[in-house]
């Protein structure tokens, strides 16, 4: 006999171990129960205590709004956080950002339908302290951009407007100053997560695949283990849908099929030739491309 039940929120997640926020606020400790079931950040789940048990177990993972998702070196799709409203990629000037992982993390939350914003750190650094040349292109296909200094607290007030009321999971590479930034966003919050997480006995030899952080004007999302993003495997058609200034032009594509690449009357490649769509960002988009058709082959058809 079940002697109690309750719902919550996935808020740390180590692999077959959460720990979960119930309804009424207080986070317990759970296992999650036989091996398909997964529930990762973000997920809002069912808890039950057996009479019989000393622990919660998550017996029901509740519909799902969006899951953002990345893809092994195998080509197999792993959930990273669900339930998301936005991703905020962070870059910097410094250490040089590689622009091509940027446009990974865009295609991954467009293809979960996540809204996305770019999040440029390091305001404070000269000037000509590295290449940002990457980010006026993605403001101009509509990507906002919100520009901070986690060291001087420039811009977090801007931040924070967009950040509120919002589930945000905030992504980038190593280096960017995302562990400054959220703590900057949330130094007082961050701390008692961390004394609680300690207290209930994870973290300490387990690393967190994914977290969310509750602060009192929004939810921050963080996945410290996923360094290097690549997408997960859809179906090379689909592709494009990680690029809308691309998947924008593919109506005047003659051939329905047509993944821009090398097709004639191809309505993408002309708008690349033409200064309409930015070169790099098409780079980009035909290294994705690339990158999906090997990592089908490597995943073969077994999925
Ligand atoms: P993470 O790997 O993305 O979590 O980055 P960290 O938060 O660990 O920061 C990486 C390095 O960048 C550290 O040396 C930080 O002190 C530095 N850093 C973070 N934010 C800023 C900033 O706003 N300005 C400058 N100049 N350095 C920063
Ligand atoms: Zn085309």
């Amino acid at each position: 006999m079940t002697a109690q039940t309750d719902t919550g929120c996935v808020v740390e997640a180590y692999g077959r171990r959460v720990v979960v926020a119930r309804s009424g606020g207080d986070r317990i400790s759970c296992k999650v129960r036989g091996r398909s079931l997964e529930a990762v950040a973000g997920d809002q789940v069912r808890v039950s205590l057996e009479a019989s048990d000393d622990e919660w177990t998550v017996t029901e993972r509740l519909p799902r709004r969006n899951v953002l998702c990345r893809s092994d070196s195998r080509g197999r799709t792993e959930s990273i956080a669900a339930n998301l409203d936005q991703l905020g990629v962070v870059v910097a000037a410094r250490p040089a950002c590689d622009p091509f992982i940027v446009d990974r993390y865009l295609a991954g939350a467009s293809y979960a339908g996540i809204a996305t914003l770019l999040v440029v750190n390091k305001l404070d650094l000269p000037a000509d302290a590295g290449d940002l040349s990457f980010v006026e292109p993605l403001r101009a296909i509509g990507i906002p951009v919100v520009q901070v200094s986690a060291h001087a607290g420039t811009g977090l007030d801007a931040l924070i407007a967009v950040l509120s009321g919002h589930r945000t999971m905030l992504a980038g590479q190593s280096g960017v100053g995302k562990s400054s930034l959220l703590n900057a966003l949330a130094g007082e919050a961050l701390r008692a997560t961390g004394a609680l997480s300690t207290a209930s006995g994870e973290g300490r030899h387990t690393t967190v695949s994914s977290a969310i952080l509750q602060v009192p004007w929004g939810e921050l999302a963080d996945s410290p283990g996923v360094r290097d993003y690549a997408p997960p495997v859809v179906p090379l058609q689909d592709v494009q849908s990680g690029f809308i200034e691309i998947a924008a032009l593919a109506r005047g594509c003659r051939f329905q099929d047509c993944v821009h690449s090398r097709e004639p009357q191809c309505a993408v490649q002309a708008a690349v030739a033409a200064g309409k769509i930015d070169a790099r960002r098409y780079e980009s988009y035909r290294r994705l491309l690339n990158l999906t058709r090997q990592l089908e082959e490597k995943r073969g058809w077994r999925g």
